[in-house]
């Protein structure tokens, strides 16, 4: 009857994102082979998206519906999942919408959290269909993990010529590499062919070839946190509209009136807001500034109304406004000058309330001295690693767990041989590098880095992606939430 089908428990409905090119270009084959015969006989009622090009996971998690799905899994390599994450963040709604389980069903090159979630469970290292099977079992099973995820802040592109374009935030669930691993990452790129071999043909290549790079590596050990003295609690939370609201003040010096209902931000994806002064105003895209120093998303209706597109073609959910004269209030931080005498702007940049970094000052400024510890010489590599997992097959934080809320960071400085360096990935395949013992080779744990590149050689990677140094990052304990099983 209707009255004993509402008692039972309704399916769990999940949103399958499948990258049809992910690694070898299995996912579509693996779906219909392995992964939907589990699901549906887990009775788990799916809807499935192939990912059409690169950003487009992200550009559909900032638009869904999410009340819809007990979970979002990627079907892919951790790059997609990356995209799933920072399209969560980039909501208005982020802090609920970074709660939705998600999950991933290993299809890529690049399989490091599946590994983990693999180890988690206490099954043996596997790769391909085995590692696939066991964690389409386990997304069956369902059981959901906090999961830490780690603030990155990035310089801009450095051929972008606008040197004070403002720094990007992402966020990050994986790991931040500098110099020989994310170099590894981005040359094999050219033999994808291989499948997660390509890591290792990609490492023989680079010990042959080994390199060094300048650089300036800080960090905030865990222990001294609590004792910082720039650890203040964060500020009461505040909602979007009232921010911006209250920054406009204080830039206008004038009272700024509400002209929308409550601006409302998801219906219309735009804020409008009325001053008595000329206001220019705009989205956060590096490619859209014009001349003029106003931002190309700005819309100037009137000289007291404007409007605000937000997250159309925005990056990062930041929201700029340039005034003729304006004071420089918090929450606002000032992001550049622009032109001379009364043509002068300042722009101005608010975050939508995201999480703050309230470890680090912002990235253009000293770091505290009291409890960092600093290194500044010629590495091989660093890497910042928050799962137990850098590849399917390479147990790099044997330590980590999802939720610790550490980073744990490994270094190598230059002066290692090729030997040693050989025999240090070797290990990691078993987890046994952290008894490789070398002078050259350094793992601590912490809860915040800077890293400066000093030289110009050698790529940086969030989670596998290309970014620009100098970058910083603090880990935000449990934000999200992992399907583990
Ligand atoms: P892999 O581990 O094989 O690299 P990823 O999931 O990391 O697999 O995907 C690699 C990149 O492919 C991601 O950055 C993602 O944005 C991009 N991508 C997703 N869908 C497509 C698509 N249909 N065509 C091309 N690139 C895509
Ligand atoms: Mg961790």
């Amino acid at each position: 009857t209707e009255f004993s089908r509402r008692l039972l428990p309704r399916p769990r409905r999940l949103l399958l994102l499948v990258n049809p090119f992910s690694g070898r270009g299995q996912a579509m084959q693996w779906c219909q082979t392995q992964i939907l015969p589990m699901i549906k006989e887990a009775n788990i009622s799916y809807n499935l998206i192939q990912t059409e090009r690169q950003n487009h996971a992200r550009e559909l998690i900032r638009e869904i519906s999410l009340p819809e799905w007990d979970g979002i899994v990627i079907v892919s390599g951790d790059g997609l999942l990356h995209e799933v994450i920072n399209g969560l963040m980039e909501r208005p709604d982020w802090e609920q919408a970074i709660k939705i389980p998600v999950g991933i069903l290993p299809c890529g090159s690049g399989n490091a959290l599946a590994g983990s979630i693999n180890h988690n469970a206490g099954y043996d290292m596997c790769l391909r269909e085995s590692l696939l099977l066991n964690c389409c079992f386990l997304l069956c099973r369902g059981g959901v993990r906090p999961m830490d995820v780690v603030s990155v802040t990035t310089s801009p592109p450095p051929s972008s010529n606008n040197h004070t374009a403002p720094p990007r935030r992402l966020f990050s669930f994986l790991s931040v590499a500098w110099g020989f691993v994310s170099d590894v990452d981005i040359e094999s790129e050219r033999y994808r062919g291989l499948g997660s071999a390509r890591f290792t043909l990609g490492t023989l290549v680079r010990i042959a070839s080994l390199r060094s790079y300048k650089g300036r590596l800080s960090f905030l050990p865990p222990t001294s946190c609590t004792s910082s003295p720039d650890a203040t609690p964060p500020p009461p939370r505040r909602t979007i509209s009232r921010s911006i609201t209250e920054g406009l003040e204080g830039l206008c010096h004038t009272p700024i009136h509400r002209t929308c209902s409550d601006m409302g931000i998801s219906e219309q994806r735009s804020l409008r807001l009325a001053a008595e002064e000329p206001v220019w105003s705009g989205t956060s895209s590096e490619s859209n500034e014009r001349e003029d120093g106003s931002l190309g998303g700005a819309e100037r209706r009137s000289p007291t109304s404007w409007t605000w597109p937000v997250s159309e073609r925005s990056p990062s959910p930041l929201l700029f406004a340039t005034l003729p004269s304006p004071t420089s209030p918090s929450p606002w931080t000032k992001t550049r000058t622009r032109g001379q005498g009364p043509q002068r702007h300042r722009q101005f940049c608010l975050p939508l309330n995201l999480p703050k970094d309230d470890l680090l000052p912002p990235l253009d400024q000293p770091l505290p001295t009291r409890d960092w510890v600093t290194i500044e010489g010629d590495f091989v590599l660093v890497l910042a690693l928050y799962q137990s997992h850098l590849g399917a097959d390479l147990f790099a934080a044997p330590q980590a767990r999802f939720d610790d809320g550490l980073i744990h960071l490994t270094f190598v400085r230059a002066g290692i041989s090729r030997a040693t360096l050989l025999r240090l990935f070797f290990a990691m395949e078993r987890g046994t590098h952290h008894s490789v013992s070398s002078p050259y080779v350094s793992h601590v744990t912490c809860k915040a880095f800077r890293l400066q590149p000093l030289s110009t050689r050698g790529t940086l990677t969030v989670d596998g992606e290309l970014v620009y140094g100098p970058l910083q990052a603090q880990v935000h304990p449990s934000l999200a939430r992992l399907i583990v099983g």
